[in-house]
């Protein structure tokens, strides 16, 4: 392609050290319409979307089928890879790893491989979870993704490049991706049209070709971006983060809160629900002695009852910048009967790579370095006073 002409690709970008276009944000359209500006046959760009979704190539060499011109025109022209760098920490008994990525303009994000053997009638599954933005503006102060701030969006590239690295390494053991969460560093809503579109591309039988029904895109709560996907009535599941239900507490613990309000969140959520058929995750951190307690689990009973929803109760995985620990298992169990003899279905899930630093943003919180700690001191110190105070309210 002459050099200056437009891409085919689609208007999303971030700002990038790389002007080049990632090759796993080019639509098949529009890898099309590339081949065809080149004068390269048509099932060149087939060959091409083989490659890059079927064996998940990193690099255009590795498209060993493809003319020498035409490689050295792809990768003049696309990324094919967004990712760099990449470092993997394996954990429980190598069951869990964590990847740290870096992006083309030198930023870090974190991915993480989950590998869950067959049980009963269940079958293996292997599920990544992935990033939507380098560092998060929301704040929540139980995650070390918070507390690095907010970095920038990343483009739909990153975000798809960061299961297919996955799918790469996971190949060589005979094992496919079967699931991805968009649970990682960012909110996904606040970075929705990339979000959107990356979704589109994993579920795109012609791209990497997963189940709808195998992707979950996650939120703190952003009702704009769910009343978005409301419209768009994907097979996605949505999961909510809830983690309180009482509003003082939830606007310490999800700072959006106080621009969402959760029962504003969680009508929205139902109307998801209602529009596709799908039941809501509501996701709820447990942190000991703040929204463990007994009028908490009554104020997600009186929340979620009757709604099509289940509730995830996740121990806290322990952060370096706050005092606040996971709830012991006898307060969980506790907290999972009241939902359950409310009716509210829950499931208890167990922390996955806790040695690893499996909080989102904890291994690119420690490569960026601490954050000035007065500053970390200061906004903990706030953090947990107003938590200590939430807590003494009733909602
Ligand atoms: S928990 Fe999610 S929304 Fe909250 S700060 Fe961390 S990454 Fe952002």
């Amino acid at each position: 392609m002459p050099a200056g002409r437009d891409l085919p690709t689609i208007a999303i970008s971030a700002p990038d050290a790389d002007p080049r276009p990632g090759l796993s944000g080019v639509r098949s359209d529009a890898l099309v319409a590339w081949a065809e500006s080149l004068h390269v046959p048509p099932y060149r760009a087939r060959q091409i979307a083989d490659f890059h979704w079927g064996r998940h190539a990193g690099a255009a060499a590795e498209m060993h089928t493809l003319p020498a011109s035409v490689r050295a025109a792809l990768e003049r022209d696309f990324q094919v890879d967004t990712l760099a760098d990449t470092v993997v920490r394996p954990a429980d008994g190598g069951l869990t790893e964590k990847a740290l990525h870096r992006l083309g303009d030198g930023r870090l994000v974190e991915s993480v491989l989950m590998r869950y053997p067959s049980r009963g009638r269940r079958r293996e599954r292997t599920t990544v979870c992935i990033s939507s933005q380098a560092g998060c503006a929301v704040g929540c102060p139980f995650c070390a993704t918070g507390e690095l701030g907010f970095g920038r969006d990343l483009s739909v590239a990153e975000i798809v490049d960061q299961v297919r690295f996955w799918a790469r390494r996971v190949t060589e053991e005979g094992r496919r991706i079967t699931n991805v969460v968009f649970m990682g560093m960012g909110e996904p809503l606040l970075n929705a049209d990339a979000v959107v579109e990356a979704a589109y591309a994993l579920t795109d039988p012609l791209r990497f070709g997963l189940g709808a029904r195998h992707v979950t895109l996650s939120t703190s709560g952003v009702v704009p971006g769910i009343e978005r996907l409301t419209a768009l009535r994907p097979a996605w599941t949505l999961a909510v983060s809830l983690h309180a239900a009482r509003g003082g507490l939830r606007d310490v613990l999800v700072p959006l809160n106080r621009r969402y309000p959760v029962t504003d969140v969680v009508d929205a959520a139902s109307a998801y629900a209602d529009a596709t058929g799908r039941r809501v995750s509501y996701e709820y951190v447990m942190i000991d002695g703040i929204n463990d307690t007994p009028a908490d689990a009554d104020a997600v009973s009186a929340l979620l009852r009757g709604r099509l929803a289940h509730v995830n109760l996740i121990p806290m995985n322990p952060v370096a910048h706050t005092a606040w620990r996971p709830s012991t298992p006898a307060r969980v169990a506790t907290f999972a009967d009241v939902l359950r003899l409310s009716g509210v279905p829950v499931t208890v899930r167990r922390n996955r790579g806790e040695e690893i630093g499996a909080a989102c943003g904890q291994l690119a919180a420690e490569q960026a370095g601490e954050p000035a700690s007065e500053a970390v001191r200061r906004r903990r110190d706030r953090l947990e006073r107003e938590g200590a105070a939430s807590l003494s309210r009733r909602p």
